[in-house]
């Protein structure tokens, strides 16, 4: 089956490319989220909160009014039906979290204070990054905070450059030139982004930003999608075959147990019959909704969630369904088909079991 699904992919079929964020505390991951998301988790006021699944979609409309600001030679050609980001910053979604042998996430962004530069978890997200040889570009946040800073709120960040004092600007210089060093200094080759003019695989692009301002977040989701969409167009050909990941088990008021899940390749459908790991054994159950939040813009409003009868991947989605007590977060999930033996699937799914043990312990 697996053979038919590779034999039946095509470019002109992509799923949206998973990403996540990694960085040291307090680089100014929550805020940068909620900046790209236009939430404010991190002042823990949005009403959305009460629907967040874990990731959230951002459909190519939507990149394609964030980046509009970039060029005036008009939009940006989206070739990905989306994004979708992982919610958590350095969720296990990177580090442990697997579907099918690799990374749940296929590319990631790395959170850099601009006035710190690399930091000791920085240098443990590097050394993770390249132990999954995993694509990922550096956002280099905080850049309102250098001297004389002149805001020019949710603009290309080389527009506000220009207007910045000459003072800033050598800062500005300066403190790029350092986190350059720093990067030589773990072995690796950086520029900033629009100087990148090597192999964007091989040079690691800065992306100057800040998560207060939101100078910067055009060209941070125009690099993502840009990067993701001409290089990854290999493991992005949507796959018929099934590859699904549970992020949370959460209960919810009204729905009772539920699964936040990431679906990331293949469809869902109502009424499948699905395998994950239990505390206990081997879960067996039927979905009985498939939710997700409501679209982007109306993330603030606390209303109902959207039901799916079928929700094709790359995408977040909350799971209804019956005996979800003992679920186990970072479990695969599996959809019991025609042909499938339902036992060999449980035997499937709980052969992880060990290395989610381990997940549990550490956290
Ligand atoms: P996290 O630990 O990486 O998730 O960091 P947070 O998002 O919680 O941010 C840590 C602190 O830095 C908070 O006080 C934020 O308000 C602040 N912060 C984050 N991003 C920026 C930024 O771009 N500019 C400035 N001036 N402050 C920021």
């Amino acid at each position: 089956r697996m053979k038919d699904a590779l034999a039946a992919r095509s470019e002109d079929d992509l799923r949206s490319p998973i990403c996540c964020i990694l960085g040291h505390v307090d680089v100014g991951k929550t805020l940068l989220l909620d900046k790209i998301r236009q939430t404010n988790v991190q002042a823990g006021e949005a009403g959305g909160i009460t629907q967040q699944i874990g990731a959230t979609y951002f459909p190519a409309e939507a990149i394609v009014k964030k980046t509009a600001s970039l060029s005036d030679k008009g939009k940006m050609n989206i070739k990905v039906p989306g994004l979708l980001i992982i919610d958590t910053p350095g969720h296990e979604s990177f580090t442990n979290l697997r579907s099918r042998g690799s990374s749940l996430c296929d590319i990631a962004i790395l959170v850099v204070d601009i006035m710190h530069g690399l930091e000791p978890q920085t240098l443990e997200s590097l050394r993770l990054l390249r132990d999954r040889k995993a694509s990922f570009i550096v956002a280099l946040n905080k850049v309102d905070r250098m001297y004389g800073w002149l805001p020019r709120p949710n603009g290309p960040f080389r527009a506000s450059l220009k207007v910045q004092p000459q003072a800033t600007q050598d800062e500005f210089a300066m403190r790029v030139a350092r986190t350059i060093t720093e990067f030589a200094e773990q072995g690796l080759n950086a520029e900033l982004y629009y100087n990148n003019k090597k192999d964007v695989r091989k040079v690691v692009s800065l992306v100057p930003v800040s998560a207060v301002t939101g100078e910067g977040i055009p060209d941070l989701l125009g690099l993502l999608v840009g990067l993701t969409q001409k290089h990854m167009t290999n493991s992005l050909m949507y796959l018929s075959e099934l590859a699904c990941t549970v992020l949370e088990v959460k209960a919810i008021e009204g729905l009772g147990m539920t699964i936040d899940v990431v679906l990331s390749n293949g469809v869902l459908h109502e009424g499948d019959r699905i395998v994950l790991c239990g505390l206990d054994g081997a879960i067996v159950t039927t979905v009985r909704a498939l939710l997700t939040p409501q679209p982007m813009r109306e993330l603030r409003i606390k209303s109902a969630y959207v039901h799916h009868k079928s929700i094709k991947a790359a995408m977040g989605i909350k799971i209804c369904a019956p005996d979800l007590e003992k679920a186990i977060a970072g479990s695969r999930l599996l959809v019991v088909g025609p042909d499938d033996d339902e036992e060999s699937l449980m035997e499937e799914v709980m052969s992880d079991i060990a290395t989610l043990h381990k997940m549990v312990k550490k956290s």
